[in-house]
């Protein structure tokens, strides 16, 4: 199996896709059981950027090779998540996560399968939400497997490396994704803590460009896909074939993909409506419009 979230050669190539409007989408989504795709552009008006998006910073993202390989990209990548943790600690949902968490509550989202690791669904109150890239708030033991808590960890660097994070405030921006960049001076000097079980070396339970998806996490996704019959792509570009096959399986068995997004996508060629816009005012839109299948008022009647 190869690695599904790596770099990728793939550039960006317009696809002509005639249905485009809030309306279309109501059109083919209403009677349906959605699936939602969710991507950085989800998160982008909660103030987490989108190194993606057409006016994001050029970005190197860093390994699993190289993080699991060299001392010093750990260093490095633990000095800045030192740093950016607390950020992505204080972020809220935004209109957005509300809207999706919204049409679950009442039995038009099936669920949701999302790329980023903020766990902003949850915090707008979504409940089936499964986090393809694993998650900011946990570490992995990369030797005995054993996993801790985020915040617990960020105590035991604060004792090693006491005043760092005030100290560099400037490197400070909101880095959770690994990124390779040069490894600057100011964290060189940084102490990574180690499992305390094993003194084996400690890893976010994020998943790396270059590492694979746990098998059982994408059977998981599939299963959800597979129970719906449409799929809700918002605010993703899909370069990674981690969330570009399951566009791939709808258009394969015929199901109806709506595309939101701000700019070109990977899977629009799949697309059956491609709305180019913000994700926060179209998923808005659609909670309000869309309604419950009718099976599901037929039951909610009975009650
Ligand atoms: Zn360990």
């Amino acid at each position: 199996m190869q690695p599904v979230a790596r770099p990728t050669t793939w550039q960006p190539v317009a696809v002509e896709v005639s249905l485009t409007t809030t309306d279309d989408a109501v059109r083919v989504l209403t009677g349906r059981r959605i699936v939602a795709l969710t991507g950085a552009g989800v998160s982008t008006d909660s103030g987490i950027p989108d190194y993606r998006s057409p006016d994001s910073p050029p970005r190197n993202p860093m390994t699993y090779q190289q993080f699991v390989g060299d001392e010093a990209f750990r260093r490095h990548y633990w000095a800045r998540n030192h740093v950016g943790w607390q950020h992505m600690h204080r972020t809220a949902p935004n209109p957005g996560h509300r809207a999706l968490a919204r049409l679950e509550e009442r039995g038009i989202l099936a669920g949701i399968i999302t790329q980023n690791v903020d766990l902003l669904h949850q915090e707008a109150g979504a409940r089936n939400v499964i986090d393809l890239h694993g998650r900011y708030d946990r570490v992995i033991c990369l030797s005995c497997s054993r996993v801790v808590a985020r915040a617990a960890l960020a105590e035991r660097l604060e004792a090693l490396n006491p005043g760092f994070a005030e100290s560099i405030g400037a490197v400070g921006d909101i880095e959770i994704a690994p990124d390779a960049d040069a490894v600057v001076a100011e964290t060189a000097h940084f102490r990574p803590a180690p499992c305390e079980s094993c003194g084996g070396v400690l890893k976010p339970e994020i998943v790396y460009f270059g590492e694979n998806v746990p098998r059982a996490r994408v059977e998981e996704a599939y299963a959800l896909v597979d129970s719906a019959d449409a799929l809700l792509v918002a605010g993703s570009s899909l370069t990674v074939m981690s969330g570009l096959r399951f566009v791939r399986r709808m258009a394969r068995d015929g199901k109806p993909v709506v595309i939101v997004n701000r700019g070109i996508t990977r899977g629009d060629v799949h697309a059956t409506v491609k709305i180019d816009d913000g994700t926060s005012e179209v998923l808005a839109e659609l909670a309000e419009r869309l309604s419950p299948r009718p099976s599901v008022q037929v039951m909610a009647a009975r009650h």
